[in-house]
């Protein structure tokens, strides 16, 4: 059971919580993201973010990132568009050696207000406090690299080390792990335990953050799109899996029926 001061969001808090468009709603009203992520080293990254963020929770998702991982995806989800204004920001999967650089870009625009989920190799060049709206989405081994904690010291008491970092850095940080928690600024944690062990697999953290990186551009502040980003997550890979193995694009690939669900 989860210390008191730790909520659990049930399915009806979720399902209030989450964007639905209106009868007037177009594409940009619904919010548009925009993904940092790839390389020509980790094509992969790229896609499965997009494929977090290209799951219908938002009106649009723009792929911002390495040339040759465009070609790709737009191969595989051709709803997604190039260069442009974005209501929200995801960085950092896969990215490599211009984690620096698109991470920089993307705090450029946290000036106006634009939010944004920092993961992966974006998380090593974060200095506190973040002045942009953020997401940080660090497993304990990354958030053992940014603040120098020992990662056992972190798995063996990560709701301290969660709400520490996320006063440090002025921001929500979401601790992944068998049960993730996602802590807010000002003290307040939110922890997920609707996932599986079979999500323990290679991309499911960038499908998270694309979602996260929707739910940002769809309207929901990023305590709330953490949390309930972290939540469909782990009820897709649950849905997805049914006991049995997945891969991280099946995650993506069972969002909208956890989504209708939850809606009906
Ligand atoms: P990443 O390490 O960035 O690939 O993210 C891994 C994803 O899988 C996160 O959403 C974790 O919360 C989730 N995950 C990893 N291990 C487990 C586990 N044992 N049980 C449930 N979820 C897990
Ligand atoms: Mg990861």
């Amino acid at each position: 059971l989860p210390p008191a001061d730790v909520e659990a969001l049930q399915p009806v808090d979720v399902a209030a919580l989450l964007p639905r468009p209106g009868t007037q709603a177009h594409k940009y009203t619904r919010g548009v993201v925009g993904i940092r992520a790839g390389s020509s080293d980790y094509p992969g990254a790229g896609l499965l973010s997009v494929a977090g963020a290209s799951t219908g929770l938002c009106g649009m998702v723009r792929y911002v990132g390495d040339a040759a991982v465009a070609t790709r995806v737009r191969d595989v989800h051709p709803e997604v568009v190039g260069d442009g204004r974005v209501q929200a920001w995801v960085v950092g999967s896969g990215t490599g050696p211009h984690a620096a650089a698109e991470l920089a870009a993307v705090l450029r625009d946290g000036e106006s207000g634009v939010p944004c989920v920092i993961d992966a190799d974006a998380l090593a060049h974060v200095t506190a406090p973040l002045t942009s709206p953020a997401v940080l989405t660090p497993h304990a081994g990354e958030l053992a690299a940014m603040t120098g904690v020992d990662r056992a010291d972190i798995e063996a008491a990560p709701l301290a080390h969660a709400r520490r970092a996320a006063m440090t850095y002025d921001a929500v940080v979401l601790l992944k792990g068998r049960h993730t928690l996602v802590a807010a600024p000002d003290g307040r944690v939110r922890v997920t335990t609707t996932g599986t062990p079979w999500l323990a697999t290679a991309g499911a953290g960038d499908v998270l953050g694309g979602l996260i990186g929707a739910l940002l551009a769809a309207g929901l502040d990023p305590f709330d799109a953490a949390s309930v980003g972290s939540w469909v997550h782990g009820a897709a890979a649950t849905l997805a899996s049914d006991g049995g193995p997945i891969v991280a694009v099946d995650v993506a690939s069972a969002v909208p029926a956890v989504v209708r669900r939850l809606l009906a």
